[in-house]
């Protein structure tokens, strides 16, 4: 005859196995349906987030775009101009895996913009080497 105690023991076992079984259903469903959202979005034109090809970072959170495995149209404003622009899949894909970009940083400059910006920049740093340049004494 089982005593008491080996009774209860059996009992929390089973409890626990239950419940470890319970848990392993709802990763397995939640995979599925990560996994079902996920072929839906490609289907949709979304791009696949190769993740081992992005730079990587110091911050503990996770960007929303690794976090689902798919590039999305991103819509924003210009913050130079104000015109509305969509940031495609394949832009986003070439700006965080092929130019290895900062994977929390968004397109915030319209095309038009961006030009103007990276020519005022590479305008800026040439007037700058010029200076240091000139302060430099002259090689005898
Ligand atoms: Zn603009």
């Amino acid at each position: 005859m089982k005593s008491n105690k080996r009774k209860r023991g059996e009992i929390e076992a089973k409890r626990r196995k239950a419940e470890e079984w319970r848990r392993m259903q709802a990763q397995r469903a939640a995979e599925q349906r990560r996994l079902h959202e996920y072929r839906i979005a490609l289907a949709r034109g979304e791009v696949a987030v190769v993740t081992s090809a992005l730079a990587p970072s110091n911050s503990y959170s996770t960007p929303d775009f690794v976090l689902r495995g798919t590039y999305r149209p991103e819509p924003f404003i210009c913050k130079d101009c104000g015109v509305a622009e969509v940031w495609t899949p394949l832009q986003q894909k070439w700006w965080y895996e092929t130019a290895k970009g900062d994977v929390f940083m968004k397109a915030v400059r319209c095309r038009a913009c961006r030009t103007k910006e990276r020519a005022r920049k590479s305008a800026a740093r040439r007037v700058h080497l010029e200076g240091l340049a000139r302060k430099k004494p002259p090689v005898s």
